[in-house]
């Protein structure tokens, strides 16, 4: 051995002496060596080159290239073996550190460039690919300019060249432009390399696509804003955004509601189901409330089982207690889990309103918070406002409201008819339909009571249906019957002109009963058809093709206008009773019928004059030349039977 050998492993020549070489390899290493050895003795191979492991004398491995030849004698037999050792630690490690390079370079998620000194592209990495779009063939020999957006200044490149030549790097954002032509914000950071005597010789450069960090961040701030397990907006955003709709209202004289909504006993689903059920559960619950409400209500879920909804641009403290109403009603039907399980939850809530309750959001939010305890200790699955007068008169309402639909059920409403007749001769040519409910608790309740609460719920719409069918089959009987042939006026309301298969009900209704449609007359008011625009003319239209006829209730109390009167196609004008009521001594009333019934006559339509009840009125009425009368003079709404006994005497009287 020379001195080399020891210097490398570190031992004393003569310690080395002592040892074998077997003593200083690495054991992993062992095994190939002796392998190599014996087919070296065995004469299958000369000698033999191999790198391994050794152990420095203080206890670190090092890499040593080993190459050993077997010196035979003359005659063939073993004689030595000369190794000759040579210590590659140090370029072992450039290697792993070069594949550790080759590495990073093939898989990190920052771009790489590296160009020459005229900024050719040398090499580019996958991840360049992935970013940019452009693979390494098509990028090797361009210059990064390839990149450029055209957003960014020429400054800035002056700038980040004059910072590479003297500081050797530069860092900064910059707008790119991918192969697809979109843009994306990229952090660059250019290196220039040096060979070891310090003289330039590539530039490195490292782009991190921002695109991807932004939307992160964007994430992150949906995760700040929003409930993770159901999606909705937390705490933080409805804060803001009531905070925002309350600017808004007192800006535009606006009224808001704010309703806070808690679970009844979802405590007993978590704790007899599990947290993951009542998880389940609290994400049905929501996705069913929010179905409910329109597009700019915010619902948002407070944390566990309590949830918020700012009902912006409400007209009246009614409209928060109908959504109210509706989102406890909404959980009459059972809720079916992922899980399989079914379950049932009430809902109690709390309202408050902007201006009635306060104006700040805290407050708001506070006092729909004691409202919900008001409705919790009150029974649950119920509402209640936050001051006590308005949750009363809600509860009327809706309770009447509750009351109007059963009384549709159990057939309580029933029609009477006025008779109509004809001014000069006081013979009845027909009759108005006029609903009436026979409320088993408190008599007749007459449709004034009624009727703005079944408009405002929609309710209008199959009790007018009903109403329609009604007098048509009573109209049609008392033809075949031969008690009468007269012409069934039926009032419409503007929610019925609002559906879309009016003129279809309309038909039926007369198919149904056998009813000619000239016998029968719809009435609607002019509003109704004001506020309906030239989409009423049309439907106006189709009911006039049917072959029933139109007439103006409350003549005289809306627009009167005769330039829009002679766009619709319409038969008659019933001049309101409050005209009527004061004529013929009042001047002014008295004019304006005089006015009405020319205007009728003008226009070839017929006039019909209600709520007559004296002959004064009559006498008066008569004289202008009206052609049909209404009123208590000759009778009121009748019962169908008191309306045949009506008609009985009427043509008695005439006969004898
Ligand atoms: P309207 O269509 O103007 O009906 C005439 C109202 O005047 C009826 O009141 C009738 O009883 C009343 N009246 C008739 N003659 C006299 C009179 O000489 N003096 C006085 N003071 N009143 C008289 P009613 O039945 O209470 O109906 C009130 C309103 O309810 C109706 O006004 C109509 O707008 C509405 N209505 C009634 N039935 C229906 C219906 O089936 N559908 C719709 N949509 N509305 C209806
Ligand atoms: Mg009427
Ligand atoms: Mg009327």
């Amino acid at each position: 051995m020379n001195r080399r050998l020891s210097e490398i492993v570190g031992y004393l020549p003569e310690e080395l002496l002592s040892k074998t070489f077997q003593d200083i390899t690495h054991p992993d290493d062992l095994e190939a060596d002796l392998q190599q050895l014996k087919r070296t003795l065995a004469g299958e191979i000369h000698g033999y080159t191999m790198e391994k492991r050794y152990f420095h004398r203080d206890g670190h491995t090092i890499w040593i290239k080993l190459t050993v030849s077997l010196v035979r004698h003359a005659d063939g037999q073993p004689d030595y073996f000369i190794s000759v050792v040579e210590d590659i630690s140090e370029q072992h490690r450039l290697a792993v550190a070069r594949q550790q390079a080759a590495a990073v370079f093939e898989s990190t998620r920052e771009g790489i460039i590296i160009t020459d000194l005229q900024r050719r592209i040398q090499t580019v990495n996958p991840a360049f690919s992935d970013i940019t779009g452009y693979s390494a063939e098509e990028a090797i020999g361009k210059t990064p300019a390839m990149l450029r957006s055209g957003h960014m200044s020429e400054e800035l490149y002056q700038g980040m060249w004059e910072s590479l030549h003297v500081l050797g790097h530069w860092q900064g954002e910059v707008l790119n432009r991918r192969k697809n032509g979109e843009l994306f914000p990229e952090l660059l950071t250019i290196s220039t390399v040096r060979d070891p005597a310090g003289q330039p010789t590539q530039y490195v450069a490292l782009l991190t696509d921002l695109s991807r960090l932004r939307q992160s961040e964007a994430q992150l701030a949906h995760l700040a804003h929003y409930d993770p397990l159901t999606d909705l907006p937390n705490r933080l955003l409805v804060q803001s955004r009531l905070d925002h709709a309350l600017d808004t209202a007192q800006r535009e004289n606006g009224r808001l509601a704010v309703l806070f909504i808690d679970l009844d006993r979802f405590k007993d689903v978590n704790d007899s189901l599990g947290h993951p059920v009542g998880d389940e559960l609290l994400v049905a619950i929501a996705q069913r409330m929010r179905a409910r409400l329109r597009e700019s209500d915010t619902l948002a879920r407070l944390g566990g089982d309590e949830f918020l909804v700012v009902l912006e641009d409400i007209h009246r403290p009614e409209d928060a207690a109908e959504v109210a109403q509706g989102l406890i009603r909404l959980q009459d039907a059972p809720i079916r889990l992922p899980s399989g399980h079914e379950v049932y939850v009430g809902v109690s809530i709390g309202i408050s309103l902007y201006p009635n309750d306060g104006d700040s959001t805290t407050e708001l939010i506070r006092q729909a918070d004691a409202a919900m305890y008001q409705a919790k200790s009150q029974g649950r699955n119920t509402f209640r406002f936050y001051t006590a007068a308005l949750t009363e008169a809600a509860d009327q309402r809706l309770a009447m409201e509750g009351r109007l639909r059963r009384a549709l059920q159990a057939g309580e409403f029933v029609v009477h008819y006025q008779p109509q007749f004809v001014a000069a001769t006081g013979e009845v040519v027909g009759c108005e339909a006029l609903v009436r409910w026979q409320d088993p608790d408190g008599g007749l309740v007459p449709p004034a009571n009624f009727i703005p609460l079944a408009e405002d719920t929609g309710l209008i719409v199959p009790l007018g249906r009903w109403v329609l069918e009604t007098a048509c089959a009573q109209a049609q009987a008392w033809r075949e019957a031969g008690v009468a042939d007269l012409v069934m006026a039926v009032n419409l309301s503007g929610r019925q002109l609002q559906q879309r298969d009016l003129v279809s009900v309309v038909a039926e209704a007369l198919e149904r009963s056998a009813l000619p449609p000239d016998r029968l007359k719809l009435e609607l008011t002019e509003s109704m058809i004001m506020d309906h625009g030239d989409e009423a003319i049309a439907l106006l239209h189709s009911l006039k093709a049917l072959g029933v006829s139109l007439s103006i209730d409350d003549f005289g109390t809306g627009y009167s206008s005769l330039a829009y009167l002679k766009r619709f196609p319409i038969d008659e004008m019933k001049i309101d009773r409050g005209f009527v009521r004061d004529t013929p001594d009042n001047a002014s009333d008295a004019e304006i019928v005089a006015t009405i019934v020319a205007m009728g006559r003008n226009l070839k339509l017929r006039v019909v004059a209600e709520g007559v009840e004296t002959q004064q009125q009559l006498d008066f009425l008569i004289g202008l030349g009206c052609n049909a009368c209404q009123g208590y003079l000759v009778s009121p709404g009748l019962s169908a039977a008191d309306f045949e006994r009506f008609l009985a005497h009427e043509r008695h009287g005439i006969d004898a």
